[in-house]
């Protein structure tokens, strides 16, 4: 089984020592190109079978720091996207590079990037069995499948945890992927939500934070909030019951400022705000 990140325009090279990370005109570059993160869902998001948009939105939102706008929900007939039958799962997948080409002809002016989100299973050519996602960096458009984060499509039960799991995996891929965009590669270091696609298709086993060193990669990319930023994922979790990740946010936190600012910034934070 083939899966992974393929079609990276720029896949930045990383090396322990080279933390900064620098692209020296990273900042004004992001001003110059947007700095809004568009997710397009497309195709069907039915309630119970896909997770909620907005909360998808308000993670990614607190994830990166950044405004994240969701556009309404586009068709995939007559867009040119080719389909196929997978031999083995005997679903519906759609061809990456033909929704890509279709992305990149809609992205806002003021985007830093276009995200298509679905439910549909992805491939990139004839010859994959299947796809998480695929970006291209040089073109800030990517797409990603949350169809394999639900249990329906291994044609198991729906268990009474299916929606939390569901969202979980969804706000997993999302991260991750996303974090490509801003020039992240697969972490070596740590057990991180950037490890490589086989952590990615572990779907328990896999963290939704980002390790010491990711964070200081995303923060040189980024230039948020670091306290800020954890008490926003942190009001996150707590929303959505996400325990192990609220606990471990807000440790991270209190380590940061302490106890009592910690207590502070997460009551005067606003809730997956922009930063
Ligand atoms: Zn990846
Ligand atoms: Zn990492």
């Amino acid at each position: 089984m083939k899966m992974g990140w393929v079609g990276m325009g720029l896949f930045l090279p990383m090396v322990a020592g080279a933390m900064s990370f620098a692209i020296p005109d990273r900042e004004q570059s992001r001003r110059a190109i947007g700095t809004i993160l568009y997710l397009l869902p497309l195709g069907e998001f039915r309630a119970g079978a896909a997770p909620a948009l907005d909360l998808l939105r308000e993670y990614a939102a607190a994830y990166f720091a950044l405004e994240v706008r969701v556009l309404p929900t586009a068709g995939l007939s007559g867009q040119g996207i080719a389909a196929r039958q997978n031999p083995s799962t005997r679903n519906r997948q759609l061809l990456t590079t033909d929704i890509l080409a279709a992305l990149k002809k809609r992205i806002p002016h003021d985007a830093f990037c276009l995200l298509g989100i679905t439910m549909e299973d992805l491939y990139p050519k004839a010859s994959w069995n299947f796809l998480f996602g695929q970006a291209s960096l040089r073109e800030r458009v990517g797409v990603y499948s949350l169809a394999r984060y639900a249990p329906a499509f291994h044609g198991g039960p729906r268990g009474p945890d299916h929606a939390r799991t569901l969202l979980r995996g969804s706000c997993r891929v999302l991260a991750h992927e996303t974090g490509h965009m801003f020039g992240l590669a697969h972490c070596l270091w740590f057990h991180c939500v950037f490890n490589g696609s086989n952590h990615l298709a572990a779907s328990d086993a896999c963290p939704l934070h980002e390790c010491a060193v990711d964070l200081r990669q995303l923060h040189g990319s980024i230039g948020f909030d670091v306290p800020a930023r954890y008490a926003r994922l942190y009001r996150f979790y707590r929303k959505v019951e996400f325990d192990d990740e609220a606990v471990w946010t807000r440790t991270r936190l209190e380590r940061i400022v302490g106890g009592a600012e910690a207590r502070r910034i997460i009551e005067t934070i606003g809730e997956g705000t922009s930063s």
